[in-house]
């Protein structure tokens, strides 16, 4: 490779680096005449994990589900790997492939197993071969540490261990981007640090990760980014350790004052 070509190979690298996987402009959603974003931009780039905290009812769910085109916006823009959610020809099924969602409640499937759960959608949506559905299936519950309840039901899993079948069955599509709307917020406090250990993994293994979450030590932590939002708009963002520490925002040192 003569040194031109590797330069233009490393800026092009640099370039993918950079790029937004996730990208929104100045969205805007409504129910009826009830505008619950009012104009909502963010970047989110490959391999970041983002968090997005702010009060009850200030549009949090609503954003991440108009990501996974869940919802649809008036107006603006939500661009996933480039392609306009909102675009009526965009393939859903290909959209949901690429972006995992996660759930306050797991809504597993009671009368399957842990196992069964897993492999579902591979098995039915992408009709893959069984045999390599389940090998797969196995190595995702190991990695979300439940090796050994492979044949239990939901009912016989704690929270904590629902939540993180969940987030495997979710996996199971391997998404590009993993959509987590708090997800903790339903377990009891001795299983929400499993969750999130699960979550802190993928996020060390390169997932990119959107996370609505009232877990403000985690956020900080793994968060390469933080976003608050408040009444339908993002008051403000930046580092963890700068929005944590020096907000500038009074609505969002009050919030922080009341959660920390
Ligand atoms: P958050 O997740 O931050 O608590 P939500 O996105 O769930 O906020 O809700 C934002 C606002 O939109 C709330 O006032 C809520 O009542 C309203 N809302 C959410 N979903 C709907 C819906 N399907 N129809 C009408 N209003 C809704
Ligand atoms: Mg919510």
């Amino acid at each position: 490779m003569s040194l031109a070509d590797r330069s233009a190979a490393e800026e092009s690298q640099t370039c993918l680096g950079h790029r937004a996987i996730v990208s929104l402009r100045n969205v805007h959603k409504s129910y009826g005449a009830f505008e619950v974003l009012k104009g909502i931009s963010l970047d989110v780039r490959k391999g970041e994990v983002v968090c997005i905290i702010g009060p009850s009812g200030s549009g949090k769910s609503t954003l991440i589900r108009c990501i996974n085109g869940l919802s649809a916006i008036q107006s603006g823009s939500i661009t996933v790997d480039g392609q306009e959610v909102n675009d009526p020809k965009l393939d859903k099924l290909a959209l949901r492939k690429k972006v995992g969602i996660v759930f306050q409640q797991y809504n597993l499937f009671p009368h399957k197993t842990a196992l069964e759960n897993v492999m579902m959608a591979p098995l039915k949506v992408l009709r893959e071969p069984r045999a390599q559905v389940e090998e797969r299936a196995r190595a995702l519950i190991a990695k979300v540490r439940l090796t050994g309840k492979e044949n239990a039901y939901p009912g016989q899993l704690s929270g904590g261990q629902q939540q993180r079948v969940a987030i495997a069955r979710s996996l199971a599509m391997r998404p590009d981007v993993m959509l987590f709307d708090e997800v903790t917020a339903a377990l009891d406090p001795e299983t929400v640090k499993e969750v999130l250990v699960t979550i802190k993994e993928l996020a060390a293994e390169g997932m990119t990760c959107i996370l609505v979450t009232h877990e403000m030590g985690f956020a900080r932590e793994v968060a390469n980014h933080v976003y608050f939002t408040d009444g339908g708009i993002i008051v403000e963002h930046g580092k963890p350790d700068q929005l944590f520490k020096n907000a500038k925002d009074p609505r969002t040192r009050q919030f922080l004052s009341q959660v920390l």
